[in-house]
């Protein structure tokens, strides 16, 4: 067998599995889900009627039929999520979720779309879609595959369109009331970054390139992969010093009325679309044991704490 044969085997082999694994997991998650749902729908209206109701804030990838991978959302279930969440939830922006994060009261359980990274292929459905409905969305879009027109570092060898958006893109969807966010200059983990001003780098001089080609102003910053460990305090406080409104993670959890509003928590939901229906919901047992990231902010504006019901 020659080795390109052996290549493709191996890789149907893979995507098989992949696929499997996907069908087990999102059987598990269905279980879950329906098992679960009564008590916590019950939760999340008490929490409403107490002004506390939760804000979710989901973020996907890449929404494209032409590959199987853990950062791509098929079209029609992109399509079947935002319908149900606009069924479900209010669908609010970024700033309003902060200012209700702020005023310390929320009488409505809500969500917020954001996306990460920057590929082409969400130009051809998702995004004209949520235009097209006013759905508010922040795009973090990472500045050196746009401005170089490279791929991903994590896509290298993917099949499919993985082509980040163009500057023209961008400019367009901001102008459609697209808000662009920046995600970075250059991917890297900014939990492993002690250099200060390789971190301003990424987040300020990032943001700078990314305004200046845009034309607009360019308020938030989401940390790439955003798990704890990926986090870093000094590069909360770089990006509060260099104006930004706000920061994402990106670990899970919930954002509530009197939490601190620079630090906006959020959920990876790529894939079938029983993820994002499932993860929206609150589950306050889970929800307990997910710590908000403590980067020390100034007893003036408030303590960090944990997250519960
Ligand atoms: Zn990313």
């Amino acid at each position: 067998m020659s080795n390109h044969v052996v290549a493709t085997v191996l890789n149907q082999a893979a995507f098989k599995e992949i696929l499997a694994m996907t069908l087990w997991r999102q059987l598990a998650l269905n279980i879950y889900r329906r098992a679960t749902l009564p008590y916590r729908t019950r939760h999340t209206r008490q929490l409403c009627q107490s002004g506390h109701a939760p804000i979710s804030v989901v973020v996907f990838h890449r929404i494209a039929d032409d590959d199987v991978n853990d950062w791509s959302t098929p079209t029609a279930a992109f399509i079947d999520s935002i319908h149900w969440l606009q069924d479900n939830f209010e669908l609010i922006s970024l700033a309003e979720a902060q200012r209700r994060m702020a005023m310390n009261a929320n009488h409505r359980a809500a969500v917020c779309i954001t996306f990460d990274d920057g590929y082409e292929v969400n130009c051809e459905r998702a995004l004209p879609m949520l235009i097209e409905q006013h759905i508010p969305c922040t795009y973090f879009v990472t500045a050196q595959p746009v401005f170089e027109g490279r791929h991903f570092a994590h896509d290298r060898g993917a099949r499919g369109n993985t082509q980040p958006n163009t500057i023209d893109e961008l400019r367009h969807l901001a102008r459609a009331g697209i808000e662009i966010g920046a995600h970075s200059r250059t991917h890297s983990d900014l939990g492993q970054i002690t250099d200060a001003n390789m971190l301003k780098d990424e987040i300020v001089g990032a943001r700078d390139d990314l305004q200046s080609a845009i034309g607009t102003r360019i308020r938030y910053f989401a940390f790439p992969f955003g798990r704890h460990k990926n986090l870093n305090a000094a590069a909360f406080h770089i990006a509060r010093s260099a104006g930004f409104d706000g920061v994402l993670s990106a670990y899970g959890g919930f954002n509530f009325p009197g939490d601190d509003p620079f630090h906006i928590q959020r959920r990876g939901v790529d894939g079938p679309s029983v993820r994002a229906k499932n993860w929206v919901v609150i589950d306050p047992v889970r929800n307990r044991r997910i710590l908000r990231f403590d980067y020390g902010r100034s007893s003036a504006i408030g303590r960090p704490r944990t997250v519960g019901a």
